[in-house]
């Protein structure tokens, strides 16, 4: 009878044992350094916008939140590693376009579902997409630069951050919309693509504004277009690829917050409730506009808009990839 009760309680004790640490995770939360994986090379868009939403976010939850650059395949590696880490909310990913769309259309045998193997967090920002080139690249407008790249292309290289980019793949479909096939020249992101592009050692680049709003200002890279149906209040000089008399390149890429699945949902709501804040941070918001990053209205922010946000894109992506047959 005494160990009948003895044990009775025992299991008591146990079952309280484990059910209050686990509440208390929840309730505390964060009680440590958060890891913000960011699948690309520091100083490129997806690093810059990690850090000026995380800035603001680790205050608001009282908790550091360290940067860390997994590099390697087009972000894949990266994702692939958020995807499997333990889902505490210690760690969580900036994923983007690349990483949570293009990528599954670009690798069949991707180890991670976008859909599937995350909570999402939320959208953090819209990043339109510009046709670049290095500032002695001869043509001065978008028709001369398809005239150009048609007649030339077996002497160009164009950079970009790996095949499952934003970068690859936008360029990817300015290329199949041209016809041409030049030869591609892959970074561990477009920070250190811009850098070769500024000293003229690859000839042209599609990427996300955020990169490169001061250097097309300077005059340090041609801007030729920017790929979204509006100029950019941070470029107004640049226009819109339809103005510029190639319509079909339509693109516009993003960054959003990524948890594993099976992330507790108080804590995906803490940090959801968090990234909100940031953007209605006077702030930050002016940081990112600067850049030329398009915020989130509040019907786009939070984890419903993001997971659906997921499946359109990848929907968008898949048939225009297959078409553009990168592995030809
Ligand atoms: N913008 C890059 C891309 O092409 C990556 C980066 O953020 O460095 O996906």
């Amino acid at each position: 009878m005494g160990s009948i009760l003895s044990r009775a309680l025992a299991a008591l004790v146990a079952l309280g044992f484990a059910a209050s640490p686990a509440a208390a995770q929840t309730d505390d939360y964060p009680r440590r350094a958060i890891t913000l994986i960011v699948p690309f090379a520091a100083g490129g868009p997806t690093d810059v916008i990690s850090r000026i939403i995380s800035d603001y976010m680790s205050r608001s939850l009282g908790q550091s939140i360290v940067i860390e650059n997994t590099l390697g395949a087009g972000g894949t590696t990266a994702s692939t590693r958020a995807a499997r880490a333990t889902p505490d909310g210690y760690t969580i990913e900036m994923g983007h376009m690349g990483t949570h769309a293009a990528s599954v259309a670009l690798y069949p045998n991707l180890a991670y579902k976008p859909d599937v193997d995350f909570a999402p967090i939320g959208l953090v920002a819209g990043t339109p997409v510009l046709i670049l080139a290095k500032k002695d690249f001869p043509p001065n407008d978008l028709k001369a630069f398809v005239t150009y790249v048609k007649g030339n292309v077996a002497t160009l290289n164009m950079a970009h951050a790996g095949v499952g980019s934003v970068s690859f793949t936008t360029c990817l479909l300015l290329n199949s919309i041209l016809g041409v096939k030049p030869t591609s020249v892959p970074f561990n992101g477009t920070g250190p693509a811009l850098t070769a592009l500024i000293a003229g050692q690859v000839d042209y680049m599609c990427d996300q504004i955020v990169n490169v709003v001061q250097q097309v200002q300077a005059g340090q890279i041609k801007g030729y277009a920017i790929g979204t149906p509006e100029r950019s209040p941070a470029l107004p000089n640049v226009p819109t690829s339809r103005e510029a008399g190639l319509p079909e390149f339509q693109a516009q890429a993003w960054n959003a917050l990524f948890a594993p699945k099976d992330t507790p949902q108080p804590i995906v709501d803490k940090l959801t409730g968090a990234l909100d804040k940031a953007l209605d941070d006077e702030q930050t918001r002016k940081r990112l506009l600067e850049l030329g990053s398009v915020l989130p209205g509040k019907a786009e922010r939070g984890q419903q808009a993001l997971a659906a946000l997921v499946r359109r894109e990848i929907d968008r992506w898949t048939p225009i990839i297959k078409a553009a047959n990168p592995t030809d």
